[in-house]
């Protein structure tokens, strides 16, 4: 049997055919350039949120950065987030002239550690940048209570957890404002790159919403100095159609997640992911650990099981990141995940025999 890691093929007809007319009702009316689907999008990606604005750019970097310069972040100012995550995180923050601080991360939930980020806080911290890694929320509660105690702005890194919640409120309504990813593997995705930042600060989207379009609210009239990153209106129209199966896709996530728990409790040494109380995950990957990864992947790809590793190099190892000096911090846990981490196949349409055959796989690699 062959299990891909993630199959973007395997779509329901009917959905492809409504994403490739609203596709043909944007090649008929040639509005390519911030066509309505685009603002149709912002409002019921928003509403799906529980944010009050929404604002479409090119990706989900481009949604950092925006945020950060939207909020005056720049040379000096220091922004706290994880080393464990996607480099795009810290890249944001560096692109802005800013200085990324990393902490650890929670072990069993792989995201912020509240107690690391409030250690990290100096005079220079202007905002934390929590990741809601994998699919779960960070843990919000005491992030934000850390935050609003020393002033600072939380921007959630939602890029993988649409629709997840924490405490019954959804990623991208956490915190000041968030940014999304609709790379085409993730729970949203487009057919090519896409983002998008949720905020209910009206004076924030105001900002953005200029910022991405050159500055300019009124056509060539410049009142800051913009970019371009503008959500394609045909990318918003294929969002505005997935959006609608979101929720059903996260549900078989969420299905597919506990088959795989159920199936790998007590095998080997192996770790299955936990949902912190009050968590919702949404399962944009399902990692599991265990001391023997690169010897587990290797078997599995032999039997035709898909699994990548999210992410084998932490940031503060990264070569791009090699000038920087990041002695002040013990990252002793984010290495250690770093060599057991393994993400198996997980996408809406898995079969219940694709899961049985990735986890019989795995118990005979264990001997159970
Ligand atoms: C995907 C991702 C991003 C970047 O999104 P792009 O659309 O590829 O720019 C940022 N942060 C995290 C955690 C991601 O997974």
């Amino acid at each position: 049997m062959h299990v891909p890691f993630l199959d973007l093929k395997n779509q329901p007809a009917e959905l492809r055919s409504e994403i490739q007319s609203a596709m043909n009702q944007v090649l008929a009316e040639c509005n390519f350039i911030l066509g309505k689907p685009v603002a149709e999008f912002e409002e019921a990606f928003a509403a799906y949120c529980g944010c009050k604005y929404g604002i479409g750019v090119a990706s989900g970097l481009d949604a950092l950065k925006l945020i950060l310069r939207a909020m005056d972040t720049g040379p000096g100012d220091e922004v706290i987030t994880v080393s464990h995550t996607f480099i795009a995180t810290a890249l944001a923050i560096s692109s802005v002239g800013a200085t990324p601080v990393l902490v650890e991360v929670d072990p069993a939930t792989y995201t912020m550690d509240p107690a690391a980020f409030e250690a990290a806080i100096t005079a220079r911290t202007k905002a934390v940048m929590p990741v809601h890694l994998y699919g779960q929320t960070a843990d919000m509660g005491p992030i934000l209570e850390i935050a609003r105690r020393h002033g600072l702005k939380v921007i959630e890194d939602a890029c993988q957890s649409h629709g997840a919640r924490c405490n019954g409120h959804r990623a991208g309504s956490l915190g000041d404002a968030a940014a999304f990813s609709f790379y085409p593997g993730k729970n949203l995705g487009a057919y090519g790159d896409g983002g998008a930042v949720t905020t209910s600060d009206a004076v924030l989207a105001e900002r953005i919403r200029a910022m991405r379009n050159y500055g300019s609210i009124r056509k060539y009239y410049h009142d800051t100095l913009g970019e371009n990153s503008r959500l394609d209106t045909l990318q918003a129209a294929v969002l505005g159609v997935k959006l609608k199966v979101l929720d059903a896709g996260n549900a078989a996530r969420r299905a597919a997640a506990a088959r795989y728990t159920a199936q790998l409790a007590g095998v080997g040494d192996l770790i299955t992911p936990a949902a912190r109380k009050g968590s919702e995950h949404v399962f944009h990957l399902y990692v599991i650990q265990t001391g023997r990864r690169d010897d587990l992947q290797r078997y599995l790809l032999e039997q035709g099981v898909e699994c990548l590793i999210h992410y084998p190099v932490p940031v503060h190892l990264q070569k791009a990141y090699a000038s920087n000096d990041w002695k002040a911090v013990n990252f002793s846990l984010t290495e250690k995940l770093a060599g057991q981490i393994l993400s198996l196949p997980i996408f809406p349409g898995i079969t219940e025999e694709q899961i049985k055959y990735v986890c019989n796989s795995i118990k005979a690699f264990c001997g159970n």
